[in-house]
């Protein structure tokens, strides 16, 4: 399939940090995505107490449920009002502290300490600031990231992933000449590419 129309197509951090002040969060579901549902035993393969990371992480609502499953949340969003209506629409009592590595972030965790939200750009993030994960939920992420980064993300992703994690991911399937995204169109062929 020809993706011409999408790959020069940037969408810049103030376009997203808008959409959250104006309510235009279509992306998000309310009630959680059925395909974790889905596919959770693939995600968790027989292990618990897990790290798992959410890229691009909205306020997703499947944060609050892996972790009242015990493991442990990690997300990365640049709209820090996004972070905090996650904790305000799940009554979560939270801490906030600045990242020393990365000027202008701030981490935001529950105070039991099983989800920690990152409020920064995700090529800003690094093992040696996150650590690494034993599986990531990646709904919303690979397919919002710039067609022009899609490689460095990837790149960055693989840096975060322990031995043994799993990933799963989840993309759409559209003619990219009737739509300009995002979500943008990412060919299998290309995932395959990009993950190697
Ligand atoms: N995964 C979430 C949100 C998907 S929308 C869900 O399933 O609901 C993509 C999100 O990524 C938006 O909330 C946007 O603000 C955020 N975002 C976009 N580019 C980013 C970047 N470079 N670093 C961190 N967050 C980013």
């Amino acid at each position: 399939t020809d993706i011409g129309s999408q790959k020069d197509r940037v969408v810049a951090e103030e376009e997203w940090l808008r959409k959250w002040e104006t309510g235009s969060i279509w992306f998000h579901k309310e009630r959680g995505h059925p395909l974790l549902q889905k596919y959770l035993d693939v995600l968790l393969n027989g292990r618990s107490g897990l790290r798992i990371f959410f890229p691009l992480c909205g306020k997703a609502v499947e944060m609050k449920w892996l972790a009242d499953m015990g493991h442990s949340v990690v997300g990365v969003e640049v709209s820090e009002k996004a972070l905090k209506e996650f904790f305000a629409e799940h009554s979560l009592p939270y801490c906030e502290e600045p990242v020393p590595e990365i000027s202008g972030a701030k981490k935001l965790e529950t105070t039991s300490g099983n989800i920690a939200l990152y409020c920064c750009n995700i090529y800003d993030l690094s093992s040696s600031i996150v650590g690494k994960f034993d599986g990531v939920w990646d709904r919303g992420a690979l397919v919002a990231v710039n067609p022009c980064d899609r490689q460095r993300y990837v790149s960055l992703m693989i840096t975060l992933m322990e031995k043994n994690s799993s990933y799963l991911l989840v993309t759409v399937s559209y003619d990219p000449n009737k739509h300009k995204g995002p979500p943008f169109y990412v060919p299998e062929s290309e995932i395959k590419s990009l993950f190697g």
